[in-house]
């Protein structure tokens, strides 16, 4: 063979290891090259243990202390001695139900008799329930410093009549086995919902399981953990502290959210001072979380300055293909708690500028400016959030 023949031999030679090298690497992207025994385990494996990798998101709105004041009482009262509150929220109904789920702190008791009343010992119709269901609340937290306004019996009967009308709890309990975190499963992600408080306005708490106290953050922090071993991917944690009408989070505020966040919570979702707190977004163990300080009011007939401004926290739960979960996206809506003698109503505010389909609402064009501007202004005080867009939101 002349030197040229075996140039030419080695070079074809070569072209054909490459090639069928090149195609065979090819072929196996699709998988054929696998051998038949290993492709059968593959979806034995699959079955057996199958691995949902696809991302996935819930989006929450996260609402603040649902208040019953007398005047909103006497509003509800209708002729024949019956009660009916489904005024309160026709137009945010709309923002609450666009999110997968719509949480609130239910800030009062059902002892399912008269009398009715507001502060100090609040109790009210279980009507209000049906007006909170309708409007798209899904959640609420009852550990507050309310919870012990009816005794015992109040604990209990609130909590049955709330979940028996649809509405999941936590932070309140009728018995010992009764009370552990709420897990729900959303989506194809399981979150957990826990609830707990500050104080109880002096009132003894005989039983620890009736009312969650953050004075016992170990029984917290151990709901966390349990939360986790029951499958939870996302931990929700309510607390009901701080200081009334204070607009910025003391410092037993940012100390137990730390706490908390550091034993496994994703989300704190903070209540009790009335007005609005700000919001932080935080980096923690490689995972996004957030701090809402304190959402306000979202309805009450308290006539302290700031006191009807608010806002829904929208938040997304998202999970990644590779099964981590965490914050996603936050966005905000400004909202106000309009009052007019016994009329009293949440509006969203989606706009700086009163719009005229609220033409019929007694708020002037200033008011609504200012409170619109104090509302960002309290969020936004440590970071920028963005403006709610309905056109983002799930739409489920
Ligand atoms: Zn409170």
């Amino acid at each position: 063979m002349s030197i040229l023949k075996k140039a030419f031999t080695i070079f074809v030679l070569f072209v054909v290891i490459a090639g069928a090298g090149g195609a065979a690497w090819y072929f196996d992207f699709f998988g054929l090259f696998e051998s038949n025994t290993a492709t059968e385990q593959k979806k034995e494996n699959q079955a057996a243990n199958p691995v949902d990798t696809t991302p996935k998101k819930v989006q929450i709105a996260a609402t603040g202390d649902i208040m019953m004041h007398d005047w909103q009482i006497i509003g509800g009262k209708q002729e024949d001695g019956t009660y009916d509150f489904s005024h309160f929220f026709p137009k945010i109904k709309p923002y609450l139900s666009k999110a997968d789920v719509a949480i609130g702190n239910f800030e009062f008791t059902l002892r399912g008799k008269e009398p009715y009343k507001g502060y100090p010992l609040f109790n009210a119709p279980d009507s209000v329930v049906d007006a909170l269901k309708d409007a798209g609340m899904d959640m609420v937290s009852t550990a507050n410093n309310h919870s012990m306004d009816g005794g015992v019996e109040g604990v209990k009967r609130t909590y049955r009549v709330l979940n028996e009308k649809g509405i999941l709890t936590n932070g309140t309990a009728p018995s010992k086995e009764e009370r552990k975190p709420t897990i729900f499963e959303k989506n194809g992600i399981k979150i957990a919902f826990i609830s707990y408080t500050e104080m109880t306005n002096g009132i003894p708490v005989p039983k620890s399981y009736l009312v969650n106290q953050i004075k016992k953050l170990k029984q917290l922090k151990e709901d966390i953990a349990t939360a986790k071993e029951q499958g939870a991917e996302f931990i929700m944690v309510a607390l009901h502290f701080g200081e009334e009408y204070l607009r910025s989070p003391n410092e037993y505020q940012r100390k137990v959210a730390k706490e908390v966040l550091e034993s496994g919570a994703d989300v704190i979702i903070g209540n009790h001072p009335h007005v609005l707190q700000r919001m932080e977004k935080v980096n923690m163990d490689g995972k996004d979380k957030l701090i809402i300080y304190s959402l306000g009011n979202f309805i009450s007939y308290q006539v302290k300055e700031h006191t009807d401004e608010s806002a829904i926290v929208y938040f997304d739960i998202v999970k990644d293909s590779s099964g981590k979960v965490q914050v996603g996206d936050v966005s905000f809506l400004p909202i106000l708690t309009y009052k007019k003698r016994y009329h009293v109503e949440v509006v969203p505010m989606t706009s700086e500028e009163k719009p005229d389909e609220f033409d019929d609402l007694d708020i002037t064009k200033k008011k609504w400016r200012t409170s619109y501007k104090n509302i960002v202004e309290v969020l936004n005080r440590k970071q920028e959030f963005p403006l709610y867009s309905a056109e983002k939101a799930s739409g489920s």
